[in-house]
């Protein structure tokens, strides 16, 4: 595992920053202070960082993607979420979407969403979670139901990020409900959800933090999905979305880093400004107290972050080094944020003249709940510890 990235990935670093800079910092304060962004303002978005590789990077050569490795989806995810981590949000769940079905899709599937999802002109989204069950996924009520040459499907999804504007969407649905009731691993598929053929009833959910992101509380009520769309059958289903997961946690605490970097960043160029009984703040050792921690927490969550990301690129097998970064990266954003704020003062309560501490504060948050929330993933890491499951 590298301690210090390979060169020529420093240099993508290095060239994803200037472009964040310049590019995406200047308009991410206002954008998200606004709510959600609208349908062709995503795309725009999507758009302008396809070219850096964004996107593309999660997907296979055959339907224009990159393959890039995990590591550099890390790190691509680190500058990103150092700018604007509901950007990553977004991006990265249409991003893993597009992936499933570019790597688990038909040569259909790939020719109609995974293409054009990888060149950024649709939107995805993942349709898992519902109102009965969130880290309980014995309590799925939704069903799809064979009939003829279409599922049928009926239930409601909830926080479902990207659902309001999303053109496509991977839902997961009870199709033998017998079967999963003796086994919630059985019986359970993935159908592919095309709005234009299949329009699915949504509401946004406002969310405290990732305000620029949309959040989808969705009805389906007897709505038609083709035979065809089927992604994963009741045998792949729930393994397929295990797959999925891994990623996406290591996905999310690599935001987390990028987050708690610009914190840092922030906290130290106005600690050195900031003059109070005549110095600046940056010269009390309390202060300094709290950069050196913020700097320690952000330090050991990238290390964690690049561990994990290189086991994936090995093929080694490492469902507890991805549930770590995502716990750490769960308690540690929190109290990087919260320090930032302390160092701010009350300019780090607030908006008003410019300051975004706010911001990082209200989305890191969410990293603790998204993608197995603190507690589920501790159980699992105390399972694998202990041989003994400890989630009943
Ligand atoms: C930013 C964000 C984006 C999201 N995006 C999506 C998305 O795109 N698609 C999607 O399908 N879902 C999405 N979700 C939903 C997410 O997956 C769920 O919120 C998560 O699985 C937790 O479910 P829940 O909110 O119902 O909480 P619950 O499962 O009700 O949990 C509530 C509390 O109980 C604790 N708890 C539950 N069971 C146990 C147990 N056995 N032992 C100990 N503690 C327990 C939990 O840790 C938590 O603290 C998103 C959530 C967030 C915050």
């Amino acid at each position: 595992m590298p301690f210090v990235l390979p060169d020529e990935l420093q240099q993508k670093q290095l060239a994803l920053r200037e472009f964040m800079d310049a590019e995406i910092v200047p308009i991410a304060e206002e954008k998200d202070r606004k709510g959600p962004l609208s349908y062709s303002e995503n795309i725009e978005l999507f758009k302008k960082l396809v070219p850096l590789g964004y996107i593309r990077a999660f997907n296979p050569k055959d339907v224009g993607g990159l393959d890039t490795t995990y590591l550099e989806r890390a790190v691509m995810a680190e500058e990103l979420g150092r700018a604007w981590g509901a950007l990553v949000v977004t991006l990265d769940t249409h991003a893993g979407v597009i992936e499933m079905i570019a790597r688990f899709g038909t040569k259909e599937h790939k020719k109609k969403w995974a293409e054009p999802g990888t060149r950024g002109e649709i939107i995805g989204s993942d349709m898992v979670s519902e109102p009965s069950g969130g880290s309980d996924q014995t309590q799925f009520k939704t069903t799809a139901i064979l009939n003829g040459d279409h599922y049928i499907v009926n239930g409601t999804k909830m926080w479902v990020t990207n659902a309001v504007q999303a053109d496509v969407g991977i839902l997961t649905a009870v199709t033998d409900p017998e079967a999963y009731a003796a086994d919630p691993r059985k019986g359970v598929i993935s159908l592919i959800v095309d709005r234009k053929e299949s329009p699915w009833k949504v509401r946004d959910i406002p969310f405290v933090g990732c305000r620029s992101g949309n959040t989808g509380y969705v009805e389906f009520e007897n709505l038609k999905v083709p035979k065809e769309n089927l992604l994963h059958n009741a045998d792949e289903g729930y393994k397929h979305q295990l797959l999925a997961r891994t990623w996406f946690r290591i996905n999310i605490a690599a935001m987390g880093v990028g987050g708690m970097q610009a914190c840092l960043e922030e906290s130290i160029a106005y600690a050195k400004k900031r003059v109070a009984f005549g110095k600046p703040i940056a010269g009390f050792q309390l202060v300094q107290e709290l950069i050196s921690d913020m700097a320690m927490d952000t330090d050991i969550l990238r290390l964690l972050v690049y561990r994990a990301s290189c086991l994936l690129d090995k093929g080694i097998r490492s469902d507890i080094e991805q549930a770590m970064s995502k716990v750490f990266c769960g308690e540690a954003a929190v109290r990087v944020s919260h320090k930032a704020i302390q160092v701010f003062g009350a300019r780090g309560l607030t908006t008003d003249e410019g300051y975004k501490l706010e911001r990082f504060y209200r989305d890191s948050i969410m990293g603790g709940i998204g993608e197995g929330t603190t507690q589920i993933l501790k159980l699992l890491i105390g399972r694998r510890l202990t041989g003994i499951q400890a989630f009943i």
